[in-house]
């Protein structure tokens, strides 16, 4: 057990009042990796661990919290409040600063307990933390939690002592975020999803739950985005702009846009993909890149964001980088051809 291990083992058992919380617009890497460090601290230490949530998941991500149901801070923010007043111990999962809780930032740098960050992205913001487990060099946040795990001392690397809903939580986090072993996949990844399934996960329910229950109004909203809203610049990216008529013409529920932004990349010539879904008063914006070219770099250039070199995102904002949602295409289109141009010297 390394010494870090150790030292988390430890707090826990001193903490009376555990929470975990994970990043705004939770994905399956953050819903999947507080759920398992919560599963895993009541089953297995008796614990009293909630999860909580910046914001809710989107519908088809449910099936991962299995029994438990997390606090959501967006519709109960004094609970939420009142929770981390009283938290011993703070877990903090896949986000790399408080900022990325976007409306939590200030009750959690204000929580009195010992906060614990367990991290994949580059540049953590170690002062605030008082122990960080980071490293870039895995698929997930939740292969990270799943080695920490292992290491625990009623684990003792043997996958099949995790809470069955912990072992399925964390192999949804990780299918989900190397796009079911299309990206960022190490060893290591490969190992822990082969020791989950050897300790009983049903990778085939997760799956389906994932990629087999979608609604029809995702595929028909698929086909205009594709055939109407995409386009395809010289320079070799594709830079795609869903307005608010697009959500309302195919009655989309929230994240059924997820995974979109992938499509372009399969294009041979396409080496980074661009999606803006407009919210009010700004623009959410998804990058997604092939190798040798850095979507980290154009989100954090550009639109005052960041994340991983393959996957990132950030926003347009109205009025500081576009006066009106209606240049939000134009601007798009003309700072991602002067990134191409000035990083990559394609016209
Ligand atoms: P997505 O496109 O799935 O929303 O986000 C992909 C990745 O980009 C996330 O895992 C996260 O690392 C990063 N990301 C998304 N939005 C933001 C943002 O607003 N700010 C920063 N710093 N990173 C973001
Ligand atoms: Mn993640």
């Amino acid at each position: 057990m390394s010494e870090k291990a150790m030292l988390l083992s430890g707090w826990a058992d001193e903490a009376g009042v555990i929470t975990a919380v994970c990043h705004a617009r939770p994905d399956g890497d953050a819903a999947g990796c507080v759920t398992a460090v919560v599963s895993y601290l009541r089953e297995c230490r008796g614990k009293d661990a909630v999860m909580i949530l910046p914001e809710s998941v989107p519908e088809t991500l449910g099936f991962v919290f299995g029994g438990n149901t997390p606090l959501t801070a967006s519709s109960e923010p004094q609970a939420a409040r009142d929770r981390l007043a009283r938290t011993d111990l703070l877990i903090c999962l896949d986000f790399n600063t408080f900022s990325r809780t976007e409306g939590l930032e200030d009750a959690l740098r204000s929580c009195p307990g010992r906060k614990v960050l367990i991290d994949h992205h580059e540049a953590p913001d170690i002062q605030s933390f008082d122990l960080c487990f980071s490293d870039t060099q895995v698929s997930s946040a939740c292969e990270l939690l799943y080695r920490l795990l292992l290491e625990m001392p009623d684990i003792r690397g043997d996958a099949s002592r995790l809470p069955a809903l912990a072992a399925a939580a964390l192999m949804t986090g990780m299918t989900t975020d190397t796009n079911n072993f299309a990206n960022s996949v190490f060893p290591g990844t490969l190992q822990m999803a082969s020791e989950l399934l050897a300790a009983g996960v049903d990778r085939k329910a997760i799956i389906d739950h994932l990629y087999f229950c979608e609604r029809p109004n995702r595929l028909a909203a698929q086909g205009e985005m594709l055939s109407q809203r995409m386009k395809l610049l010289p320079c070799g990216a594709a830079v795609t702009v869903l307005r608010k008529d697009f959500f309302e013409r195919h009655a989309l529920l929230d994240g059924e846009t997820e995974g979109f932004v992938n499509l372009p990349l399969t294009v041979a010539q396409v080496r980074l993909s661009i999606l803006a879904r407009e919210e009010d008063g700004r623009f959410r914006v998804s990058v997604r890149s092939k190798a040798g070219v850095s979507a980290r770099e154009l989100a954090t250039g550009f639109l005052h964001g960041g994340g991983h070199e393959q996957a990132s995102g950030g926003k347009i904002l109205i009025p500081e980088d576009v006066p009106s949602p209606a240049d939000a295409e134009a601007w798009l289109e003309s700072v991602t051809a002067r990134f191409m141009r000035e990083k990559y010297s394609v016209q």
